[in-house]
């Protein structure tokens, strides 16, 4: 790729001041051609809407898109009609047809302390959680009769290998299918399409039952690679891996779909609270960077470059205010570029 195409996407709150840290890191990095576009709060200010037709256009003409955070208490409303913050987030994901949601767990070997788990069962964690993003219980069909509610969960074969797809992409040495077997019909027909799909492969597969995959996570989460799973099963497992590192302020996460640019985004929200301090932790930028350099970009070398600065800089001491520390966002980049 001659000069990869960015589309960065500040937003609001923290935003604006974490996308300057990572366009920081950018230009130190190479040659990008990056056009910044508002989303959110941003752009209902300044065109009414969340996500302009131009700007998803925008997005996908580019080869990524990089996105800092919406929303913030200016925009809350209960008004049914009014324009809201988060529906640049869902436009842009059902626009661009990201059906996949990429999650890395790899806790910095500096922060394994601040994580919930014993240091010894935390050592060597590197995995990535894949979950599927636009079907399953939450798309499915549902409804209430009287005393009655019922929410349904469908899966097609197609949605099934579409996912696996990207799963096995990604694996360096094991898939963990994680599903309910056991009880679901969608299960069974998940477990049959993945085994199939990974016929031929180079990796292995393994299947967990989610009941006994949330339990694993916690007592032996070094063991897992690439973790695959469903719409739902995939919202609660990200979440608890990801308390495995500690802190918001770490977490990065990417959206792709079959082909056309990913989405690459921190976990965390727009953090109204401390806006305009200059005490954002612009770290799970820095990874969510990474991420479009490894993922959206095929720039391995690149990506592993910023996360080894990273893990550098906290281990000569680096810490934000919600990592106990002093440093803010502008002393945290020059930390990390000092190290890149
Ligand atoms: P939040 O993630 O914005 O903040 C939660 C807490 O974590 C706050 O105390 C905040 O100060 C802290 N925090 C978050 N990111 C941080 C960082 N990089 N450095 C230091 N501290 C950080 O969640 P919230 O308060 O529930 O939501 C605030 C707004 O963000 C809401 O409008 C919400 O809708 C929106 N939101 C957006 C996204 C997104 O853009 N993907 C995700 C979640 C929430």
């Amino acid at each position: 790729m001659a000069r990869p195409r960015i589309v960065a996407l500040p937003g609001d709150g923290i935003g604006p001041e974490i996308m300057a840290a990572a366009r920081e890191l950018l230009e130190r990095l190479g040659d990008f051609e990056i056009e910044e576009r508002p989303i959110g709060g941003a752009s209902i200010d300044a065109h009414g809407t969340a996500l302009t037709d131009e700007t998803l256009a925008a997005c996908r003409r580019a080869d990524a898109v990089l996105l800092a955070a919406v929303g913030g208490p200016k925009w809350d409303t209960t008004d049914p009609d009014a324009p809201r913050p988060e529906q640049g987030l869902l436009g842009l994901r059902k626009g661009l047809g990201l059906f996949a949601n990429l999650r890395p767990v790899r806790p910095p070997r500096a922060l394994l302390d601040g994580s919930p788990l014993r240091r010894e069962r935390i050592e060597g964690t590197d995995l990535l959680v894949v979950r599927e993003l636009t079907g399953g219980i939450y798309f499915g069909e549902r409804g209430r009769e009287d005393a009655r509610a019922f929410d349904t969960c469908v899966y097609s074969v197609e949605e099934i290998e579409r996912i696996a797809e990207v799963a096995f992409r990604f694996a360096r040495r094991k898939v963990t299918s994680v599903d309910k077997a056991n009880v679901l019909e969608t299960s069974r027909l998940w477990r049959e399409t993945v085994t199939r799909a990974a016929e031929g492969r180079d990796v292995e597969l393994e299947h967990l039952l989610v009941d006994n995959a949330a339990m694993q996570l916690v007592s032996r989460p070094a063991e897992f690679d690439v973790i695959l799973t469903e719409n739902m099963f995939g919202d609660i497992l990200s979440d608890e891996a990801a308390m495995l590192t500690g802190s918001i302020g770490m977490l990065p996460s990417a959206s792709v779909g079959d082909s056309g640019p990913g989405l690459f985004e921190p976990v965390h929200g727009s953090a109204p609270d401390i806006a305009g301090t200059g005490r954002a932790n612009p770290l799970a930028m820095f990874g969510s960077v990474a991420m479009m350099l490894r993922y959206g970009l095929g720039r391995q070398e690149e990506a592993a470059a910023v996360e080894s600065a990273v893990d550098r800089a906290l281990e000569a001491g680096l810490r934000t205010r919600d990592l106990g520390g002093e440093a803010g966002t502008e002393d945290a980049t020059k930390a990390v570029l000092a190290n890149l």
